[in-house]
């Protein structure tokens, strides 16, 4: 009796958890599309079809966004491989070669892992929705399609890789919306205001971050990717509601580590996409725009380590809202947006199932031959790490251990031959112990060469972002690229730096990086009072360079004895020697109560923010402040220039922009005499080109046009070479020399050159007098990447970073952006130069 009841309860809980499980539809109680889904909805749902087909489903939360909202993966397969999803994993973490057990991996019988990320722009909004209806689809228990793929396929999906940026669109849409919508694009809930929901908290593109990882949405994302590897990754976006859809194949140029086989499936999936649009008559195309080149996309990122990468782009976007009207005189409406991207979704998952085995086939293959012969003609990239170096060095390897690189630390000296990235020729180095050693024969080795080499090969240079990012180039670090692989046994590597400082006369700190900037927001934070010497000097046997960070006694007197405590927590905190010294008598230089030691006011700095202001821009800036460097900002409104308090700032910073304060007189009056006053202005990118225009500032060089006259028909173009003309006057992003002024405080810290990744063709006339030329381009100084021929003359002779004196203040000019996607690490200090050094 007893047990009978038990088997009733069983039974009666089985018949009500089925019944439990509903339909998209069903549990919004709305139909799809009809409205938007908040993003706390859209994880009830995921939570929901778990708990209610649980032998099918299993949901994992894997973080948290910068706003609080909660970050899911799914994951959906047959009962059997949900039961051993723990031995999937960790088997296909072996076929990768990444396993860190010895076990064999089993080819036979794995299933093919297929990873759907939804919405990584925020305001691309119909691939949420879709992601419902696409676990709905392989859930339904009426729908007899899908059930045969989940046997030997494992879908993950993620429903929203950006939560904070949809909701900022979501909610925006929701308050402007009238009782019905309305599709004339003339209407308000078509123009979505600034910053807009395309990016996450700070405004960053995640879908230009997985290489990188600076934001905690790709930071967390990533630990999981790469415990799971999947065979094919689909990232779902939007583009201008008048276009058609996009889908697999990508258009060149491709990088050329992308494997022959990532080539015919991106093929093999298109064509049964276009079974299912050729079947409903739906508009799409392939192989134009979205290319594959720069490795932090959501569909490069996949293909560099093994999996088929893709982007699929449906029309819509942020001018969609739930219907617009189309230039064809079509109402596109959320829920054909979101049918579509279901279908190709779907129709991804079924050319993977029927091709599972020799997706794992070709899989373990790219991992194989990474290992055995690697990719690529150089065999190890030998980071120098000299003392100078160290910080910079920290920031590669935790580069490296984000994206899964293995690397080792030479212990002794040996020679060897191989491509000096900073001489551009093949010469003779030395390892030394402590160097850092990439060696390209690795599970990793696509994404090695990627990421190192000096030049990439561009077949195309029509592409959609920057062209050149090697490494060495943006640490700043001597790196020498060998065709053979260097032996070395591998040493211990770099220990963490502990301070025992006691009570003494003085303390100094070298300025090598951002561990060395942190140390002074830290010490700057607690009210300790510092300084810096613009000469090297020496004393008690040590040497310092330009810049290093000086405390004494005087101004610290209310510390007492504690000083010394002080000094070694927060030096210790951020992995930075703190020196004693006995004395402010120097041995060599100047002593420490000299002129040229300076005192350091902390700086009150402000951020120009706002409608006309870039948003990633400021975003970059707000981001580095907050994350990096943890130092109090405040961000105004661009618009609110006239009705602010200016003397409550030191600093200003100004991104690219659109600032019309600038054309206003008063406003443009009262921005001079706060710097004349003693302000310090801090121009970035387009800010510079801004500032140019008026007549206190830097001028804009002007291209030579002398070219042109020589040819009379250089002006006839073929029409249909349009498109690659007007690459002729293109820079999309490469890497020139620049020739710094390093006793200056702006490149304090740096050698007498500086990579920088230039996107644009401003530069600026040397400063003739009042001002200071720090970082000029002389001839042929470009490094790599691509630069339309038309440009190249106008690249030479020229200013990209400068200080020009105005009364009591400066105005700081960083023409080139020190701080892109802030990825680019060897120009953080600089940056920071201007904020904490110049000036003072
Ligand atoms: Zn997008």
């Amino acid at each position: 009796m007893y047990k009978k009841f038990l088997v009733g309860v069983a039974i009666l809980f089985f018949v009500s958890a089925n019944a439990q499980l509903r339909s998209p539809d069903e549990f919004l109680g709305y139909k799809i599309g009809t409205r938007y889904t908040p993003h706390w909805k859209i994880v009830s749902y995921f939570q929901h079809v778990a708990a209610n087909a649980s032998a099918n489903v299993k949901v994992e939360q894997y973080g948290q966004t910068n706003e609080g909202r909660t970050l899911l993966l799914s994951f959906i397969s047959s009962p059997e491989n949900i039961s051993r999803i723990e031995q999937i994993r960790l088997n296909n973490l072996r076929l990768a070669n990444i396993a860190k057990d010895k076990a064999a991996p089993i080819e036979d019988g794995t299933p093919a892992i297929v990873w759907l990320s939804y919405n990584v722009h925020g305001n691309e909004t119909s691939s949420s929705e879709a992601a419902m209806m696409t676990i709905w689809a392989l859930v339904d228990p009426s729908n007899t399609k899908t059930k045969p793929w989940l046997k030997n396929t494992v879908v993950v999906i993620d429903p929203c890789v950006n939560p904070d940026g949809r909701d900022r669109y979501v909610n925006w849409f929701n308050s402007v919306v009238g009782k019905n919508m309305n599709p004339s694009m003339n209407a308000r809930e078509h123009r979505e205001p600034w910053p807009g929901g395309r990016t996450n908290h700070y405004n960053f593109d995640l879908n230009r971050d997985w290489a990188w990882q600076t934001q905690i949405e790709s930071q967390q994302r990533m630990k999981m990717y790469n415990q799971w590897m999947p065979y094919v990754h689909v990232d779902f976006h939007e583009q201008g509601i008048n276009n058609p859809y996009y889908f697999a194949p990508a258009a060149e140029p491709f990088h050329e580590v992308i494997t022959q086989w990532q080539r015919d499936f991106q093929l093999a999936i298109g064509k049964n996409h276009a079974k299912y649009f050729d079947a409903n008559g739906w508009l799409y195309f392939t192989k134009e725009v979205f290319d594959l080149f720069y490795p932090s996309y959501g569909d490069t990122y996949p293909l560099f380590n093994g999996a088929i990468g893709m982007t699929y782009e449906q029309g819509g976007g942020p001018a969609g809202g739930l219907g617009a009207l189309t230039d064809e005189g079509d109402t596109l409406t959320l829920l054909d947006r979101a049918t579509h991207h279901y279908t190709t979704g779907l129709s991804t998952i079924e050319v993977s199932s029927q091709n599972a085995s020799k997706l794992v086939k070709e899989f373990r293959k790219f991992f194989n031959d990474a290992v055995s012969t690697g990719v690529g003609e150089y065999k190890t990239y030998l980071i120098k790490n000299g003392e100078a170096d160290r910080e910079r060095v920290n920031a590669l390897k935790t580069l490296l251990d984000k994206n899964g690189v293995q690397y080792e630390f030479a212990s002794g000296s040996s020679k060897g031959n191989g491509y000096n990235y900073f001489s551009g020729k093949d010469e003779s180095f030395t390892v030394e112990a402590g160097d850092l050693m990439v060696h390209s024969q690795q599970p990793r080795s696509a994404m090695i060469k990627v990421l190192f080499e000096p030049k990439s090969k561009l077949v195309d240079s029509n592409t959609y972002d920057i062209t050149a990012w090697s490494l060495p180039y943006g640490y700043g670090l001597t790196t020498f690229a060998s065709k053979n692989k260097l032996q070395s046994s591998a040493g211990a590597g770099p220990t963490a730096i502990t301070n025992n400082v006691s009570d003494a006369y003085g303390y100094v700190i070298s300025w090598k990086g951002l561990q060395s900037v942190k140390a002074l927001t830290g010490l700057m934070k607690q009210g300790v009072k510092v300084r810096f010497s613009e000469t090297p000097f020496e004393t008690n046997g040590q040497k310092f360079d330009r810049g290093s960070l000086i405390i004494i006694k005087k101004g610290n007197e209310k510390f007492g004895g504690s000083l010394a405590s002080i000094i070694n927590q927060t030096c210790n905190a951020n992995n930075v020697k703190a020196n004693m010294i006995t004395t402010g008598f120097v041995d060599k230089g100047f002593d420490l109560g000299s002129s040229k030691i300076h005192f350091m006011k902390a700086p009150r700095v402000a951020l120009l923010t706002g409608e006309g202001v870039g948003s990633n821009s400021a975003g970059e800036i707000w981001n580095f402040f907050e994350q990096s460097i943890d130092y109090p900002l405040t961000l105004i409104n661009a618009n609110d220039f006239g009705r602010i308090t200016w003397s409550d700032y030191d600093v200003l910073i100004m991104p690219s922009g659109n600032y019309r304060f600038l054309i206003e007189k008063a406003t443009a009056d009262q921005l001079k005499d706060w710097i004349n006053k003693g302000g310090r202005l801090i121009a970035l990118e387009g800010a510079v080109g801004q500032l140019s225009r008026t007549d206190w500032a830097i001028k804009s060089k002007k291209s030579d046009d002398a070219t042109d006259k020589k040819d009379p028909y250089g002006a006839l173009q073929v029409y249909e070479e349009r498109e690659r003309e007007s690459l002729r006057s293109n820079n999309p992003g490469s890497i020139f020399k620049v020739q710094l002024d390093n006793t200056h405080p702006l490149a304090f810290g740096y050698p007498s050159f500086y990579y920088t990744l230039k996107q644009d063709d401003a530069v600026y006339e040397f400063i003739k007098s009042g001002g200071w030329n720090v970082g000029v381009l002389k001839k042929d100084s470009q490094v790599s990447g691509f630069v339309g021929s038309e440009l190249k003359a106008k690249l030479n002779d020229a200013l990209v970073f400068g200080v020009q004196d105005m009364g009591g203040g400066k105005i700081v000019y960083l023409a080139d952006n020190l701080m892109f996607r802030n990825f680019w690490e060897n120009g953080k200090l600089m940056f920071c130069n201007a904020v904490f050094m110049v000036g003072q």
